[in-house]
């Protein structure tokens, strides 16, 4: 079978932004446009089609990453109907909030392009920077759509400032905005000097009008420099540019194109989402300046025979392989995984391999998501977005390829999880749909995890912030139907050492018959990062937050025992030393020890070994570290003094503080077991005024008083 859709027709994008900034408007925006969807659902009423999961409706916020297909053409309305003159979009959606960076940086794995929203009155916000980040991280193609223009306090300047200031100097106006708030019209084009306006009940009629009198100055001089920085990534180009020659439109939007997907420019587009104006250009955009799958570099991953590094290109030709990004329940279909096709093809009915796994699974059917219904394709090819219905075991971040040709590509990495809270089930039934309930919501949610407390035979789950196990927790009722009584949310405090110790750990017993006998000697030390390149010796067990050294000579400790001895300092490990918090960041060097002829065992060993890391952490000085939280607070001016205070007051530090529009922001670093409830203490020391975001930013050691106090309430 031949593919449906040239590779070279395919956009796999997706819209980043701060929550508000107008990501669910400008995605409804551009399902209108394409046609997929005629009614258009006002995001308050909660109708959004990226929105799927009730709770999301109703807190207006996007949580999951829905992927969505639609075909966009830049032509009139009797070529929309011919398909070899549109776009395939494969829209991956991502959440705004700052509980689900995850997500994004999920996406980033998937999407070769963004289009990054903004608020046309506050320009860049700290989540902004975040993804930005994660968007360099992964070299992620970038367009900028400054929004709501239309607002009051709206500055295209001003925030396009901020863009260049705050996250790149690469960054370039492409347009300029026929007016502002309430005048606010459309925008010129500055590489064509065209007027645009949009006109129709949803703006649906792009119509060219002339470059206003007013501001033919203002666009010409931008455009000189729009166009200097376009020639400047092409020599050849810049040479004609010096001569006088300027290249022509199609050269420029070449040269333009070529240097967004090297991440060398990223364009700027401006509009109102919400009053119909701007989106069409920007998708234009998205066809014309961001990449193909063809023009992506390679995949690379391991081969698990091997272990040897293998390579795959976009090309349906090549071995099939694809990444599972997203586990999602559709109400209608069932559970589905999102998978993005790196190369070769996939048919519904087919097996596939999970490599990261080392199963065959077989896929049932395959369908791809659109606005208003959902395609069952028999098909999938290189560069493509789909879901598979019938897959087991596959996870997120999991590969999935051919098993003649197996490749494991690299996995997602996820941040920690920093909140915890106990969750105890009413009745036994309702133990049992908690487990499978917590079981599904962990395998679809990496950085959603459940533990168990040994001794209170609780159950404990932790996340990445308050709302993140709120939302979770009403699912697991909503969705499973488990009646359960919730703790509060704790801060997820860990242990480490500051210091190294020697230490060792005896267990002798002799009772009549058969006696136990483990002897164990360790060195504790502070776990080092490793060096760039380092190799990592035989003898060594790396995590990152864990190594054990095995450097037993001459076999004092028999081979077969150094498994149950590691095991005994990784249980040791789990239970902490301090508070009962688990320690991290441990170096365990193993090196002499004795044993039993008879009496040697496993277990004596694991003993031992757990003897030996307990007497050897005394030594060497544990100390309890907490999340230490990145928060940005923005107030009116004459609340500045009362919040950094309060900041201060929450042992927070701060960093810095600058003018965000007509208000402040306060930039502090503050331990997050102070930062519980304080949406609603901003909320009363503003007047309702402030707003503030808050994201990890490292674990630090917990000052000596408030270690002793945690200890005390753990005991
Ligand atoms: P998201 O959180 O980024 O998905 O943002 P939404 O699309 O939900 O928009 C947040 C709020 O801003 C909603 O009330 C929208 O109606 C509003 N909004 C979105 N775009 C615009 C715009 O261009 N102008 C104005 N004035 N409001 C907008």
């Amino acid at each position: 079978m031949n593919r449906d859709y040239p590779l070279e027709k395919v956009r796999n994008f997706g819209i980043i932004a701060h929550i508000d900034a107008g990501k669910t408007t400008v995605s409804e925006r551009i399902l209108f446009y394409t046609g997929s969807q005629h009614k258009i659902g006002e995001v308050h009423e909660g109708e959004t089609t990226t929105d799927w999961m009730e709770q999301e409706r109703e807190r207006g916020i996007t949580i999951t990453s829905a992927a969505i297909t639609c075909f966009w053409s830049r032509t009139s309305e009797k070529d929309k109907k011919d398909v070899s003159k549109k776009t395939r979009f494969n829209i991956i959606d991502t959440p705004g909030h700052i509980d689900f960076t995850a997500e994004v940086q999920r996406s980033m794995r998937v999407l070769d392009g963004a289009i990054v929203v903004f608020d046309g009155v506050s320009g860049v916000e700290p989540q902004s920077e975040t993804n930005w980040r994660y968007a360099d991280d992964a070299s992620v193609p970038r367009i900028c759509f400054i929004n709501k223009l239309d607002r009051i306090g709206a500055s295209f300047e001003r925030s396009y400032a901020s863009i260049l200031d705050r996250l790149s100097p690469k960054a370039i106006r492409m347009q300029i905005p026929i007016g502002e708030e309430s005048l606010h019209e459309g925008s010129i084009d500055l590489l064509t000097m065209k007027g645009y306006n949009f006109v129709g009940n949803m703006g649906e009629e792009v119509v060219e009008i002339p470059v206003p009198e007013s501001l033919l100055e203002e666009a010409k001089k931008y455009r000189s420099e729009l166009i200097e920085r376009i020639v400047e990534q092409d020599d050849a180009a810049m040479n004609a540019y010096l001569e006088g020659k300027e290249p022509s439109l199609e050269e420029l939007k070449a040269i333009l194109h070529k240097a967004v997907v090297a991440n060398q420019i990223f364009p700027v587009y401006c509009g109102s989402a919400l009053h119909n104006k701007g989106v069409q250009l920007v998708l234009d955009a998205v066809v014309d300046y961001l990449p193909s799958p063809k023009e992506l570099k390679p995949v690379t991953g391991i081969n698990p025979k091997t272990g040897g590094p293998v390579e795959r290109h976009a090309a349906d030709d090549e071995p099939f392989c694809a990444l599972a990004f997203k586990l999602q329940t559709d109400p209608f279909v069932g559970a589905l995984t999102f998978f993005r096709v790196y190369s070769g093809t996939l048919s519904a009915g087919s097996y596939v391999y999970n490599s990261t796994t080392g199963s065959k699974e077989r896929v049932g059917r395959i369908v791809r998501l659109q606005a208003d219904k959902r395609e069952e394709v028999a098909q999938v090819f290189t560069g493509e977005i789909a879901a598979a219905v019938g897959l087991k075991d596959t996870k997120t971040s999991h590969t999935l390829c051919d098993e003649a040709n197996p490749i494991i590509l690299e996995q997602i990495k996820f941040p920690e999880p920093v909140v915890s809270l106990r969750i105890e089930p009413k009745t036994k039934a309702d133990q049992e749909k908690m487990g499978v309930a917590l079981r599904k919501l962990s395998d679809e949610d990496p950085t959603f995890r459940v533990s168990g407390d040994e001794e209170t035979g609780e159950t404990i789950i932790s996340g990445m912030g308050e709302l993140h196990l709120e939302i979770l927790v009403d699912r697991m009722k909503r969705e499973f139907s488990v009646i359960a009584d919730v703790g509060k949310p704790q801060v997820a405090y860990r242990e480490t050492i500051l210091g190294a110790a020697d230490a060792e750990g005896k267990y002798i017993k002799q009772t009549g018959g058969r006696g136990q006998y483990g002897h164990v000697k360790i060195k504790l030390k502070k776990l080092e990062p490793l060096e760039e390149g380092a190799k990592i010796s035989k003898n060594i067990t790396r995590e990152d937050h864990f190594e054990f050294i095995n450097n037993i000579k001459g076999g004092v400790v028999p081979q077969e025992y150094i498994p149950a001895v590691e095991k005994g300092v990784r249980e040791a490990m789990a239970r902490g030393f301090l508070a009962g918090f688990p320690m991290v960041d441990v170096s365990v060097d193993l090196y002499d020890g004795s044993y039993h002829d008879v009496d040697s065992s496993e277990i004596a060993f694991k003993i031992a070994a757990s003897m030996a890391f307990q007497d050897a952490a005394g030594k060497a000085k544990a100390v309890i570290l907490e999340p230490i939280m990145r928060v940005e607070v923005i107030v009116p001016d004459k609340f500045m003094g009362d919040i950094t205070g309060n900041l201060s007051g929450k042992r927070g530090q701060i960093e810095g503080t600058e003018e965000r529009g007509m208000n402040k922001a306060v930039h502090a670093k503050v331990p997050l077991s102070e930062m519980f409830g304080y949406t609603t203490t901003l909320r009363s020391m503003t007047e309702g005024r402030g707003n503030m975001t808050m994201e990890f930013d490292h674990y630090g050691v917990v000052p000596n008083n408030i270690a002793t106090d945690i200890i005390a309430s753990r005991k």
